[in-house]
């Protein structure tokens, strides 16, 4: 069967799990994000408010958490993740509370992420947990160790304490059969970090594919650090988990290079960030003997690419070695096309109290503003199937 290039235009399909006014409100959302000065003044606001503890929570729910989040609570995840398998869509969990830095915390998020595992091992719609390994260990110790500074002897223990939980939360991922999506990060703590999920791949991914790594196309090296990986898993008779994005820190990273006046990590042109990309996705599907993938994108073009390419290659599409996923509460058009041609769709979904999971949010509707065009799109899909209802 050859995909038709305008696949993504069916909204019908797209937003089949929407009513009338799931649509209504949406369409108000994404205007609103449209604009870059309202995001700005709202995510400023929203800041103050939370710093001076004002009930904004419920006026949060109600807008942005209820579109970009499965819900407060396990059992209010079971109900989106219920209506998302209807239409064949899985679901990347992910425990959304961001920016945390002490002891506790970390134990706290080891406790989240086992209660997720252990949740996602009794519903076959989780086909994965998403982690960060920030929510493990310090951001002043990861980069400590790339600097590759004398560690002190706290340091040292502290170290030890990080690669303990994640191995504890791999334990528990490999009893459950959930895998672990491990984040990419900055990358002046991405070097340790590459390292702690390569040794827990070459542990836990010798039957099974338990631990995935994350490979941001926008940094130069990274094509090259893919095909060193997948070599290297092929010698050491594992299997690479990859996961793949072009990377979510653009703007951060070529401030830093510029501040310390190193060459930028980021490729300079959009155009060769794609490329990389749609050489990424070749050889990973190239590779599958030895390799699980997701393709982690909102980009048409991209999951396209992938579509034809595993039509190409003679490839089951329900193939349990590839995955394709958008965020929650965007680029439905994409997710809810691939699932209806038997393709392993999924959706990332964060969830947690709503209070906690605010800066995840403010996050995304910046992203949204600041990632040309995206919103714009999605506003028109949702207009067009507006439309398209009233006409029917
Ligand atoms: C399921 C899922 C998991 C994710 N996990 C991670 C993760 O672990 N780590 C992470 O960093 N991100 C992660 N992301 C975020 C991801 O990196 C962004 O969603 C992504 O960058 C947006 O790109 P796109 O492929 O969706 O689409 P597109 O809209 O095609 O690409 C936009 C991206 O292209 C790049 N870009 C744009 N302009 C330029 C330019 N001028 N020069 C160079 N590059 C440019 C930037 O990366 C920008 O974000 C994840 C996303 C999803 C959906």
């Amino acid at each position: 069967m050859k995909i038709q290039p305008n696949i993504f235009e069916n909204t019908e399909v797209a937003f089949a799990d929407k009513t009338d006014a799931d649509l209504k409100k949406a369409k108000a959302l994404f205007k609103l994000m449209s604009n870059n000065g309202l995001v700005s003044l709202g995510s400023s606001l929203a800041n103050f408010a939370l710093s001076i503890h004002l009930p904004v929570s419920p006026l949060f729910r109600w807008t942005v958490y209820n579109q970009f989040c499965g819900g407060e609570t396990f059992n209010e995840c079971k109900r989106t993740i219920n209506k998302l398998e209807e239409y064949g869509v899985g679901v990347l969990l992910n425990y959304g509370v961001e920016l945390k830095e002490t002891e506790k915390d970390f134990n706290t998020t080891v406790d989240k992420n086992i209660e997720a595992l252990e949740f996602g091992g009794e519903n076959k719609s989780v086909k994965a947990l998403c982690i960060k390994l920030t929510g493990f260990g310090r951001f002043g110790l990861f980069e400590k160790i790339q600097r590759r500074e004398k560690l002190s002897i706290k340091d040292k223990r502290e170290y030890v304490q990080v690669k303990n939980r994640f191995e504890k939360i791999c334990k528990v991922a490999q009893k459950n059969e959930v895998p672990l999506y491990v984040d990419a990060e900055e990358s002046w703590i991405q070097e340790p970090l590459d390292g702690m999920v390569e040794l827990m791949m070459k542990k836990y991914n010798r039957e099974q594919c338990i631990v995935f790594n994350t490979f941001q196309l926008y940094r130069h090296d990274r094509l090259d650090y893919l095909k060193a990986q997948i070599e290297k898993a092929k010698e050491g008779n594992y299997i690479l988990g990859a996961k793949l994005v072009r990377g979510a820190y653009m703007e951060k990273e070529r401030e830093r290079a510029k501040q310390f006046g190193y060459p930028s990590p980021i490729h300079k042109s959009k155009k060769e960030v794609d490329a990389d990309f749609d050489k990424a996705v070749n050889i990973c599907l190239d590779n599958l003997d030895n390799l699980y993938l997701c393709i982690a994108s909102q980009s048409e073009e991209s999951n396209l690419l992938g579509m034809e390419l595993i039509e190409k290659k003679k490839i089951d599409h329900g193939n349990p070695r590839i995955f394709f996923s958008q965020l929650y509460g965007m680029g439905n058009n994409v997710t809810f096309n691939l699932a209806k041609l038997g393709f392993n769709a999924t959706k990332y979904l964060p969830y947690g109290p709503v209070k906690e999971v605010i800066p995840y949010l403010i996050r995304r509707a910046q992203e949204n503003t600041s990632v040309a065009g995206q919103t714009s799109r999605e506003l028109d899909l949702v207009k067009k199937e507006i439309k398209r209802r009233k006409s029917c």
